[in-house]
């Protein structure tokens, strides 16, 4: 539903009733809890909570949202419009909020980034819930789904180097798509490198609580993807299925930046019989430039003192613009304020907004 206008002055229960999560949309067949149960059979995982409640309650899991930064450097503006996006959305449904530190890439992450990211999050009132996951801790649990993909005949080696494959197309994204050089068998004398998902033809829809209904044949417009990294690394695309599914997130709300990864994470929550959230990604906030605010583009840290103020233009970025009678309160009070007023439908639509400056 779109509302006419996100007009805060006219926010009555009905409202409020929209920022309900839609549950019978969500599946979590008994067929996805047994094979959760193979994916993180290792004994040394923690319990999958969602056996847990599967078991004794049979209402579908409450909302579970997550951040999930990337412990590369401090958090910019730009992350903390998705964090804070994701924080509104989850307890305007009286849901958690869990944080995951995607660690994975260790040789981009920066000593006592994460530290500094925890930090930041405590001086803008974003609160998680339970105890923050590393995914340097989960090796287990990718290995053993690469694993289940390998024995369904899923995923293969592949020998090629990026500068075999420099001469094929790129996607809209500007992603080379894979040809399926290795999709048959290595030729003679190759070596193995990493591993890559063999993508079964046809077209992954998806409904976006933002940019609305949305598709793309994955085996046409990116091809077979890699599942573990020449480096041995896992990686992201197939770290984030199982944790997702592992940390019972039900609703991811991330940047757009992502919105592509979606279908490829689709096929990966199929094939390894895992549910699919609901998905809503939020505008990137550029730079003068009109690049994306982040380490590469030189964003600046977010500050930790004047919270109030940046958290007010992130607020406005997101479409929900704090009212004057507002002006000098605390990030908790505009949180309070904002947690009231929340409505997806009203992040605007456009993958770029002004940049909120510090
Ligand atoms: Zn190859």
């Amino acid at each position: 539903m779109v509302l006419a206008k996100c007009a805060w002055g006219a926010f009555t229960a009905r409202n409020a009733a929209q920022t309900l999560p839609l549950w019978g949309r969500l599946r979590f067949p008994r067929r996805l809890l047994r094979n959760l149960t193979r994916v993180n059979g290792n004994a040394s995982m923690p319990a999958d909570p969602a056996q847990s409640v599967a078991v004794l309650n049979p209402l579908p899991p409450p909302y579970t949202g997550r951040f999930a930064p990337s412990p590369t450097g401090p958090l910019h503006p730009g992350s903390l419009v998705a964090a804070l996006a994701s924080w509104l959305d989850a307890r305007a449904a009286g849901g958690r909020w869990l944080l995951r530190m995607e660690d994975l890439d260790r040789p981009r992450c920066v000593a006592g980034a994460a530290d500094t990211i925890l930090r930041q999050l405590e001086a803008y009132g974003l609160q998680w819930d339970g105890a923050v996951v590393f995914q340097s801790t989960r090796d287990d649990a990718y290995a053993a789904a690469l694993d289940a993909l390998k024995a369904h005949g899923k995923a293969y080696p592949c020998a090629c180097t990026r500068a075999q494959l420099a001469q094929a197309p790129r996607n809209p994204e500007g992603e080379r798509i894979y040809p399926g050089t290795c999709r048959n068998g290595l030729l003679p004398g190759a070596v193995a490198r990493a591993w890559r998902l063999r993508v079964s033809p046809g077209t992954i829809a998806f409904h976006d609580r933002i940019h609305g209904e949305l598709s793309q044949d994955v085996a046409d417009e990116v091809g077979d993807f890699i599942v573990r990294r020449a480096d041995q690394l896992f990686a992201y695309q197939l770290a984030v299925v199982v944790d997702d599914a592992w940390q019972g997130i039900t609703d991811v709300v991330r940047g757009a930046d992502l919105l592509w990864n979606t279908p490829r994470q689709m096929v990966l929550q199929t094939l390894l019989g895992l549910p699919s959230p609901r998905y809503a990604h939020v505008p990137l906030v550029t730079n003068a430039a009109g690049q994306k605010l982040s380490k590469q583009t030189l964003a600046p840290a977010l500050p930790l003192t004047g919270c109030s103020a940046v958290l007010a233009q992130a607020l406005a970025a997101l479409g929900h613009p704090p009212p004057a009678w507002l002006v000098g309160a605390t990030p908790a009070e505009l949180l309070s304020w904002a947690g009231a007023h929340w409505q997806i439908e009203c992040v605007p639509l456009q993958s770029a907004i002004a940049k909120p400056t510090p």
